[in-house]
């Protein structure tokens, strides 16, 4: 069998971007190259810096690069000193672009709360021990997408603001395959969450949710409505596996069970779209540490491990990828961020350094 060859797409982008990339690469090219996979690691512009270059946040080259490979690869963008720019050429933008772009419908946010990091969650340990929870997204539907929208005004002059919250079925089936098979290797508990008591759209979301469930009897299916999600989240968050929700309550609800962990410098994510796929930090491009070397890479260095995961099937590599970063806050290193009493501080390269250490021996 001929082995695959994978093209992926480096962007660092802006801030410490370029710092946690750094670290993040040598792992991805540490699991290429004991495991013989092939891949081409190309890297581009993006964002603020992509503007200072070329003008413009996600310049044609970029743009071709990305749709021209298997994944991308992101750190962060932004930064004051383009806050001033149009809202067009601002490096947020890129983003918005390259998931359109790339045809990118399904955001995944995993949240694990580390046993060596119960003490970063603002929540009790106790309530926190054990959370692995996936979050999925529905990406590209929705209220934020929806037709009509806009602003009116009435005869007397007094304004009137609107937003259309559509679905069709097509783009809930979808996501909703991409949900089940996810859950199939996980714990095989699915929950849905969403509105359907008041919204039509809601209500075709859940049916065909209910429908797709039909053909993974395997998977435990069940529903909820947000608000009550919501709080269970703070309540009693260990009892999720996989939530798939729509765009507008994956938005709120995803940071809201990021920040169980308490710990922004920690979590990756993932947008997939139908053959292409983008994976990076959940953070944004942090100018108040860049440039100091104390960022946290591991955040990167888990959107590696997704990458593995969903792009090159590699489930058991993941794995690694993810002990090694657990194996890492069990001997004791922290970066600033995530850093306690009686541990020990290292900046972005030793953390860095240290996870490959581990990596390289759990790859033998
Ligand atoms: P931020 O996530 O960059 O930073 C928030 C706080 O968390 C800061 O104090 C920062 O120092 C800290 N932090 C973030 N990542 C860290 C890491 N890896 N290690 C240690 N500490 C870390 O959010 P912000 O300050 O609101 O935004 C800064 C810039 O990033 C803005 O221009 C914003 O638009 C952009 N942004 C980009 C993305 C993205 O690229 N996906 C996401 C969010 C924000």
């Amino acid at each position: 069998m001929v082995n695959k060859q994978y093209n992926i797409t480096v962007f660092p982008g802006d801030g410490i971007g370029t710092e946690i990339m750094k670290e993040a690469l040598k792992i991805l090219r540490l699991v290429a190259d004991r495991r013989k996979i092939d891949i081409v690691i190309n890297e581009g512009y993006i964002g603020g810096s992509a503007y200072d270059r070329f003008g413009e946040p996600l310049p044609r080259q970029s743009l071709d690069l990305a749709l021209q490979s298997d994944a991308v690869l992101l750190g962060a963008v932004g930064g004051q000193q383009w806050e001033s720019l149009e809202y067009n050429l601002r490096p947020e933008r890129a983003l918005l672009g390259l998931r359109e772009k790339l045809g990118l419908y399904v955001n995944l946010r995993p949240v694990v709360v580390f046993e060596e990091l119960l003490d970063a969650s603002p929540l009790k340990r106790e309530i926190v021990r054990g959370i692995d929870i996936m979050i999925i997204r529905e990406l590209t539907g929705d209220v934020y997408f929806g037709q009509p929208r806009g602003v009116t005004k009435d005869k007397n002059g007094k304004r009137k603001a609107f937003n259309t919250m559509v679905y069709t079925e097509e783009e809930i089936s979808r996501i909703a395959v991409r949900a089940f098979e996810i859950a199939r290797k996980r714990r095989k508990n699915l929950l849905s969450v969403d509105k359907a008591n008041v919204l039509e759209s809601n209500e075709l979301w859940r049916s065909i949710v209910s429908e797709i469930g039909r053909n993974y009897p395997d998977v435990a299916l069940k529903h909820m409505y947000v608000d009550n999600c919501a709080m269970q989240l703070i309540r009693n968050p260990a009892q999720f596996d996989v939530i798939v929700t729509t765009n507008l309550f994956g938005d709120i609800l995803s940071d809201e069970a990021a920040m169980l962990t308490g710990s922004i410098g920690m979590l990756p994510s993932a947008s997939l779209g139908q053959d292409k796929a983008l994976y990076e930090p959940i953070h944004g491009s942090a100018p108040d540490i860049a440039g100091k070397n104390i960022a946290n890479p591991l955040a990167t260095i888990l959107s590696v491990a997704l990458l593995l995961r969903y792009t090159m099937a590699r489930p058991q590599e993941a794995d690694l990828v993810e002990k090694a970063v657990s194996e890492v806050l069990q001997d004791g290193y922290r970066t600033q961020d995530i850093f306690q009493e009686g541990k020990k501080l290292v900046g972005t390269e030793e953390m860095g350094k240290q996870t490959l250490k581990k990596l390289a021996g759990l790859l033998n």
